[in-house]
Parts: C-alpha cells; sequence; structure tokens
C-alpha cells in the first residue's frame, strides 16, 4: 500500500471510548468507534470515506487529524509520525491539515463576524510564508480575509457580516475559506454537503475540486452513502462497524465491488436511467447495525450478510489486496 507519493498513511489505527459506570466510573466496556483501520492517501488525491452513521468515519478523520488521541495504531503525516506530537510541536502541525465541517450552522460562532472567523487561525498560528510561519499584522490578515473570500466565490464587502446573514452553502464557503487560511496541504471535509440541498450540494463539490487544483490539496471526503462520493473521489473506501471492509479506485468499485455491504450500498444508489432502475436487484440489508460496543464476533458484518456462511460467525476476515489496489476484508469476495 505505500507509494513513495503517500502523504498520509494510516495504519491499525483504533479509538476506543470507554463505558464507564458505578459510583467509581470504572471501566465496564468501550465503544469501538474506530477498530483497525489502515490505509494511505496519495499526495494531490480525494480518498473518499463511506459508510452508514455511527460507522466510524467521522471519528476516523478526527483521530487522524489527532483531534481524538487515538487508542492504538500509527498516524504519518509526511513521514512523519503524529502519534509522537504533544503540545506546541502537534499544533504546529496541524496548520497543516485542516478539517471542513458537516453542519455549516454549528461550526461558526454565531457572534463573530465572518472577516474574523476565517482570521482567527491566522490570529492563532500566524501567517504562511516561504520560510515558515510568523506573525501577522491585522492588515496583512485582512488582505488575506478578502482574498480568501474571492478564492470561495463571496463578496469581500461582506466581511463585517455576521453567519446568520448567510445561506446554508454560502457558510459552508466560510467554513472553507477558514479551512484554508493557513494554506493546508490536507483536509478532512467531514460530510461537507450533507445539510445543505440538493441543488447546492454540486457548487460546493465543484468548489472543492477547483480548489484542490489550483493548490495541489489532499482530501479525505467523508460521506454517508456511495452517490455523494462518486463525483469528486479517486480512491473509496467503505467503512463498516468501525472497520474498512473495502478500498478500492472509484471505477473498480462502482463496476466490480466484491464485499457483500458495499454491493448493498451500491443497490441503493438511484440509476438515471428508469428501465435500469426498474429492473436491477436490490440488496436489501436485515437488522440494524450492531452497537460498537459489542460487535458481533468473527466479520462484523456477519449478523446482516446475505451471504454469510459458518465460517464468518467464527473468523474475522483479513484485509487484503485481492487485485492490484483493490482491498477487500471478506472470506466469500467474489
Ligand atoms: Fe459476509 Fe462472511 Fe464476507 Fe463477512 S466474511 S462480508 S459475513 S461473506
Amino acid at each position: 500500500m505505500s507509494d513513495t507519493q503517500t502523504l498520509v498513511q494510516v495504519r491499525n489505527l483504533k479509538k476506543h471510548f470507554p463505558i464507564r459506570s458505578g459510583l467509581l466510573k470504572r471501566q465496564v466496556g468501550a465503544v469501538k468507534a474506530v477498530d483497525g483501520v489502515s490505509f494511505d492517501i496519495i499526495q494531490g488525491e480525494t480518498l473518499g470515506l463511506v459508510g452508514e452513521s455511527g460507522c466510524g468515519k467521522s471519528t476516523t478523520g478526527r483521530t487522524i487529524l489527532q483531534l481524538e488521541t487515538p487508542t492504538a495504531g500509527d498516524v504519518n503525516f509526511n513521514a512523519e509520525s503524529l502519534n509522537a506530537l504533544k503540545g506546541r510541536s502537534l499544533r504546529q502541525k496541524r496548520r497543516e491539515m485542516q478539517m471542513i465541517y458537516q453542519d455549516p450552522y454549528a461550526s461558526l460562532n454565531p457572534r463573530m463576524t465572518i472577516g474574523q472567523i476565517i482570521a482567527e487561525p491566522m490570529v492563532i498560528h500566524g501567517m504562511k510564508t516561504e520560510t515558515g510561519y510568523r506573525k501577522a499584522t491585522a492588515t496583512e490578515r485582512n488582505e488575506r480575509v478578502y482574498e480568501l473570500l474571492e478564492l470561495v466565490g463571496l463578496n469581500p464587502a461582506f466581511i463585517n457580516r455576521f453567519p446568520h446573514e448567510f445561506s446554508g452553502g454560502q457558510r459552508q464557503r466560510i467554513g472553507i475559506a477558514r479551512a484554508l487560511a493557513l494554506q493546508p496541504s490536507f483536509i478532512v471535509c467531514d460530510e461537507p454537503i450533507a445539510a445543505l440541498d440538493v441543488s447546492i450540494q454540486a457548487q460546493v463539490v465543484n468548489l472543492l475540486e477547483k480548489l484542490q487544483k489550483e493548490f495541489g490539496l489532499t482530501y479525505l471526503f467523508i460521506a454517508h452513502d456511495l452517490s455523494m462520493v462518486r463525483h469528486i473521489s479517486d480512491r473509496i473506501a467503505v467503512m463498516y462497524l468501525g472497520k474498512v471492509v473495502e478500498l478500492t479506485d472509484r471505477d473498480s468499485l462502482y463496476k466490480n465491488a466484491m464485499h457483500p455491504y458495499t454491493k448493498a450500498l451500491l443497490s441503493a444508489v438511484p440509476i438515471p436511467d428508469p428501465e435500469v432502475e426498474e429492473t436491477r436487484e436490490r440488496v436489501i440489508l436485515e437488522g440494524d447495525v450492531p452497537s460498537p460496543a459489542n460487535p458481533p464476533r468473527g466479520c462484523n458484518f456477519c449478523t446482516r450478510c446475505p451471504v454469510a456462511e459458518e465460517i464468518c460467525f467464527q473468523t474475522e476476515p483479513t484485509f487484503q489486496e485481492v487485485e492490484a489496489g483493490h482491498w477487500v476484508a471478506c472470506h466469500l469476495y467474489e
């Protein structure tokens, strides 16, 4: 899986949240939100990360950025281990890795003007120059905010307005401008279009693609269904119950999905051809996603898998490369 152009390398990453009970708050279990995830993100690509709500995809993004402390595993960014970084050195590294949040309404401070919101990372970290970061004057920050507003398609004259004066799509553009303020090389986009109207979603995706081309950005693009990541992703990883179950390039995934869970997700994506849509076979998954505090023995998908066999209930499948660049965790992949 390694590559000379790998920007982010995630190995066996785990994030378990302890469950505590009783007067002494003893740990009685753990919610295994992320449970042994491994993948690489190549410089300049968009890796889509897809799965149902609660499968651990957002926690994966946050743990990669060290916004959550990993329970186990490694994250390397630009060949440097993030686990070893603490305090100031971690904060400095974070300048290169930013996040765009799902809910533009909740992620912007309603008491700050959009100029203050976008300038805030520069107040904390300074401005990027060719030789590193340095403290910026108020004028320099203002100039940069004007530049960023133009870049994301907002009128710089709005600099003194408050978030509530903007539409959902405009607020997401403000979030994108804030994420770009420090000129990062890697951005985790955590369901950035899920809360937007369908008509606005394409505009935001197009903006993200334009910015990627212009600045050579690398994205981890998190979404809860495969139709949302199809357009923007170069490769796609599918997550189920804290684990990546399939990972391959976009075309292989849509033409040749091998994991039963991916096949079920694909069968739920609408096809814009009424004849094909009417005749195609749908895979309806029975039951609910098991609790990540008590995942099933063997394969974590065995309780809902339509083709599960005895071995699936006994032995956990390994995540293996079954074709060049196509990784699957299933005993019976086809
Ligand atoms: Fe289904 Fe078994 Fe494959 Fe798991 S290992 S996805 S239960 S067939």
